[in-house]
């Protein structure tokens, strides 16, 4: 973990952790929080795409600084967010984003691959989750928006790993937004369906086609889809909202 601190002192805005910014979702939500006034962190194992996005943040007039940081690493997350707590006096918001996909039908799906997409996915989330809840609590203020996805809600054919990590994250997040509401804290969880990134871009072109006609709005997101719903979720005015699955899909999970 290599940290990039801006500032030492006590910050004024509101400091907002986004996992997996480097790019797709996560660098959109991160851009969009930037431009909403918060200080973003934006923690990812890719240094250059890291620097790229402060360098896009900071030119654009917000606030950021970067930690490379593998979520898989629970000790080294833990330490990721400590650190930025402790470095500003407070953390407001966490974006659990970061996630990694490793398909194949389960028949043929090895333990690791399993194990990897759990570590990754849903794993990190519960350590960026208990590393968050003290300084949130202190702060009597916090927002947690954990990424899933439509396949945890409704399964997906070569997903089984996968599906069960996001559907292991609404219930992560349902008894988080439980056990801290009391202390001003919420966690929600958006789902996301088919969007434009790294991970999807990978997928052949007759399986993109065969998906399309399943979306209501008949075409894929954007990240910045996904952002406007964190944007919201993460805002002082959601604050009654909490334990909470928002599908951002196109209706494709309907
Ligand atoms: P992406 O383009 O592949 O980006 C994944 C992000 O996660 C990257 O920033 C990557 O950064 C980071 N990441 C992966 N493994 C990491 C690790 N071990 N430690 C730290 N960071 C890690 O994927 P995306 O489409 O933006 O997906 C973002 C989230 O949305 C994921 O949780 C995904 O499951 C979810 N989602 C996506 C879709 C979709 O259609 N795209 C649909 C539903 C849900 P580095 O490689 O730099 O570490």
């Amino acid at each position: 973990m290599i940290p990039h601190p801006q500032k030492e002192s006590a910050i004024e805005k509101r400091v907002a952790i986004v996992t997996g910014a480097s790019r797709g979702i996560g660098r959109a939500v991160a851009m969009r929080l930037a431009r909403d006034g918060r200080h973003v962190v934006g923690i990812a194992r890719n240094e250059e795409q890291l620097a790229a996005l402060a360098a896009t943040i900071s030119a654009a007039g917000g606030s950021i600084e970067t930690a490379v940081c593998d979520v898989g690493d629970g000790a080294a997350l833990a330490a990721a967010i400590e650190t930025v707590a402790e470095r500003h006096g407070r953390l407001d918001i966490i974006v659990n984003n970061a996630g990694i996909t490793r398909d194949g039908l389960i028949l043929r799906m090895s333990d690791e691959d399993f194990d990897d997409v759990i570590r990754v996915n849903l794993r990190s989330a519960f350590v960026a989750c208990r590393s968050a809840a003290r300084p949130m609590m202190r702060g009597r203020f916090g927002r947690i928006v954990n990424v899933g996805s439509v396949s945890g809600i409704t399964g997906n054919p070569g997903q089984a790993n996968y599906s069960a990590a996001k559907a292991g994250l609404i219930g992560l997040t349902k008894s988080v937004a439980k056990e801290l509401g009391g202390k001003g804290i919420t966690a929600n969880l958006i789902a996301p369906g088919f969007i434009e990134s790294d991970m999807t871009s990978v997928l052949p072109t007759a399986l993109k086609e065969s998906v399309l006609p399943a979306i209501a709005v008949r075409k894929f997101g954007v990240g910045d889809d996904i952002a406007a719903a964190a944007a919201y979720l993460t805002s002082d005015e959601a604050g009654y909202v909490t334990g909470h699955v928002l599908q951002v899909d196109g209706g494709l999970g309907m």
